[in-house]
C-alpha cells in the first residue's frame, strides 16, 4: 500500500449528500486500508426535500449496483420524464423540456433546425411531439426503453422522484452494509493542524474526537466545515435567480402519478408539483423582496389539488456556490457547495457530479495542489452553466403582469448566458460547451416554450429537399405517438414491477 494513501475518510453530514458520498465510497474505495466514517446528528435532522432528479441517477444507481425496482419500492418512487413548465412565456402558456432528444438528425443537420423551416411552411404542433419522452409523458405513459428496439421506445430516457427521506435511508442500509460507520452526535468543534490549516478532526458534544485525512462537509447550508471552519468564502447569484424562499407541503394524491414534475410560475416565484407513489410533493420557491412569507403559504395551499398532509414548512436560502467546492482537505458536497433553486432539479446531479469527480481526481495525503485545482475548476463550470439555463427560464418571458417578471425580463444577465442567447436568436444555434448539463434539446424545448424564437434558421437546411423533410417529420411524428399508445399507463408500470408498501 502507498504510505500516502489516504486512510480515513470522514463525512459530517446524513442527508442526501452525506449517504450517497458514504454508498458511493464504500463501492469504490473498497480497497481494504480506506476507512469510511459517517457523522450525523438527528436532533439537527435534514432538509428533507429533494425530490426529483435527472437521467443520470440511473447510472449512478447502476454503478452501485442497486436494482431499480428495488430502489423504486423502497423510497415510494415514481418515473420523470421531464418537466411540464405552466405560465412562464405568458400567462396561459404550457410547454414540456422532455428528457432525450427531440426527433432525429437529417443528414447531419439537427432536428430543430428542421423544424423552425417547416413551421414557416406549415402550423405544427409544439416540438415536444416529437419527443419520445414528452409524447409518453403527454399520454400518462411509461415503459422502459430498450436499447436494441428498432421502435422509439429506445429514445425514451427517464429519471426518478422520491421521498428524500426514504433515499437516504435507502443508501444508508446500502453503505453500512458495504463496512461505513455510522457516529450518532452533534460536532461542536472543529480542530485545525496548526502546520498546514488542514482539519485534524472534529469534536463532538460528548467529547469524542473523530480525526481523519480526508474530510467531505455534507453538513448542509451552514458549511460547518468548509465555510465555519475554513472560511472559503460564497458567490452569491441573487442578482439574476432572485429566489431565496421556500414553502413545501406535502398533499394526497387525487389520482395516479404523473410521469413529470409540474413547474408553474407565479407573480413572485414558482410552484413545484412532484408526485410519488403515495402524495404528492408540493412546495412554492419566491423572492421574499416581492412576496412575503404568510401569503406564499396561502399562495401555496390555495392550488393544491389534495389535501394537505402536514404543516408547511418555510425555508430559506442564498443561490450561488462556494468560492471553492475543495478547499485545503475539505470537500463540499451537497448544499454546503451552493445551491441553484429546484427548477431544473439539479442539486442531487451536482452531488453525484462531485462524488463522480472526486472519486476521478481522488488526493492522497499530500494534496497535490494541481487536483484540487481541477476539481475545482471543473465543479465551477458546472454551477455556472447550470446558473445560465436556469436564468433563461426567467429571462426569456413575455411576463408583465408583476414587478418581480419585470424585474425578470428585464434584468441583464451574465456574459455567458447573453452570448448563448444571441447566438440562438441568430439562428438557432446551440453549442455545448465541454461537459455542459444542458445542451441542445434542453435549450430549445425552454426557448421555444417561451417564445425565444431564433430570426431564422442555419443555412445548411437549406440544402435539404423541403417536401422529404415533411414527409420525414410526419413518418417520426406518427411513430411517437403510437408507441405511446402501445405502452401501460405509469401507474400500471409502477403496479406491475415497482409499487412500495406505502402505496399498496
Ligand atoms: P441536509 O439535508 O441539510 O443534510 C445535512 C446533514 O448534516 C444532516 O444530516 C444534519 O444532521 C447534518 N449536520 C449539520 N450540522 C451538523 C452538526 N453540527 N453535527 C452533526 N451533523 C450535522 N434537489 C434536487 O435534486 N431535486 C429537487 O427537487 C430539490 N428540491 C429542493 C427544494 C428546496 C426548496 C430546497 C431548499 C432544496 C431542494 N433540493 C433539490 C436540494 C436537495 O434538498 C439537497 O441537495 C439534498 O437534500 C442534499 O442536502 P444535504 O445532504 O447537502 O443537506
Amino acid at each position: 500500500m502507498n504510505e500516502h494513501a489516504i486512510r480515513d475518510v470522514v463525512i459530517v453530514g446524513g442527508g442526501t449528500a452525506g449517504w450517497m458520498a458514504a454508498a458511493a465510497f464504500s463501492r469504490f474505495l473498497n480497497n481494504g486500508h480506506t476507512r469510511i466514517t459517517l457523522v450525523e446528528s438527528e436532533e439537527i435532522g435534514t432538509i428533507g426535500v429533494g425530490e426529483a432528479t435527472i437521467p443520470p441517477l440511473v447510472s449512478f444507481n447502476q454503478m452501485l449496483g442497486i436494482n431499480e425496482n428495488d430502489f423504486l419500492r423502497e423510497t415510494a418512487g415514481t418515473f420523470k420524464l421531464g418537466i411540464e413548465f405552466v405560465d412562464w412565456g405568458k400567462l396561459g402558456d404550457r410547454y414540456f423540456h422532455p428528457f432525450g432528444s427531440h426527433g432525429h438528425d437529417l443528414q447531419g443537420v439537427h432536428f430543430h433546425q428542421l423544424y423552425l423551416r417547416e413551421r414557416q411552411r406549415q402550423a405544427l404542433p409544439p416540438i415536444a411531439d416529437w419527443s419520445m419522452s414528452a409524447v409518453a409523458a403527454a399520454a400518462g405513459k411509461f415503459g422502459r426503453p430498450s436499447p436494441e428496439a428498432q421502435s422509439p421506445i429506445r429514445e425514451l430516457l427517464y429519471a426518478f422522484h422520491f421521498d428524500a427521506g426514504l433515499y437516504a435511508r435507502f443508501l444508508r442500509r446500502y453503505a453500512e452494509g458495504n463496512g461505513v460507520t455510522r457516529i450518532e452526535g452533534k460536532v461542536q468543534d472543529v480542530t485545525l493542524r496548526p502546520a498546514d490549516g488542514h482539519v485534524a478532526a472534529v469534536t463532538l458534544a460528548d467529547g469524542r474526537q473523530v480525526a481523519g485525512d480526508l474530510f467531505i462537509d455534507c453538513s448542509g447550508f451552514r458549511g460547518l466545515l468548509i465555510e465555519e471552519a475554513l472560511e472559503t468564502g460564497y458567490e452569491p447569484w441573487g442578482q439574476w435567480l432572485p429566489c431565496d424562499r421556500a414553502v413545501a407541503v406535502p398533499s394526497a394524491l387525487t389520482g395516479e402519478p404523473d410521469p413529470f414534475t409540474r413547474a408553474t410560475a407565479h407573480a413572485a416565484g414558482w410552484q413545484w408539483r412532484i408526485p410519488l407513489q403515495h402524495r404528492m410533493g408540493n412546495g412554492l420557491v419566491y423572492a421574499s423582496a416581492f412576496l412575503d412569507d404568510d401569503a406564499a403559504e396561502r399562495a401555496l395551499l390555495g392550488r393544491l389539488e389534495g389535501a394537505a398532509l402536514a404543516e408547511p414548512r418555510r425555508l430559506s436560502f442564498t443561490t450561488g456556490r462556494r468560492r471553492e467546492c475543495w478547499s485545503r482537505n475539505v470537500v463540499a458536497l451537497g448544499l454546503s457547495s451552493g445551491f441553484i433553486e429546484p427548477l431544473e432539479s439539479t442539486s442531487i446531479h451536482f452531488i453525484q457530479s462531485g462524488i463522480a469527480r472526486l472519486i476521478a481526481l481522488f488526493p492522497d495525503k499530500r494534496f497535490n495542489p494541481v487536483e484540487r485545482t481541477e476539481y475545482n475548476r471543473q465543479m465551477r463550470e458546472l454551477y455556472e452553466d447550470v446558473r445560465d439555463f436556469v436564468i433563461l427560464h426567467y429571462k426569456a418571458t413575455e411576463r408583465s403582469d408583476s414587478p418581480f417578471w419585470d424585474r425578470c425580463r428585464t434584468m441583464a444577465v451574465p456574459e455567458s448566458l447573453q452570448r448563448k442567447m444571441d447566438l440562438f436568436r441568430a439562428k438557432g444555434r446551440v453549442f455545448r460547451d465541454s461537459m455542459e448539463l444542458f445542451a441542445t434539446t434542453s435549450w430549445v424545448a425552454v426557448a421555444f416554450g417561451q417564445h425565444l424564437w431564433p430570426d431564422s434558421h442555419e443555412p445548411a437546411v437549406d440544402a435539404l429537399d423541403e417536401d422529404r423533410v415533411a414527409a420525414a417529420m410526419a413518418q417520426m411524428h406518427q411513430g411517437y405517438a403510437q408507441v405511446a399508445q402501445q405502452l401501460p399507463s405509469h401507474g400500471a408500470f409502477l403496479r406491475q414491477t415497482a409499487l412500495s408498501p406505502l402505496a399498496a
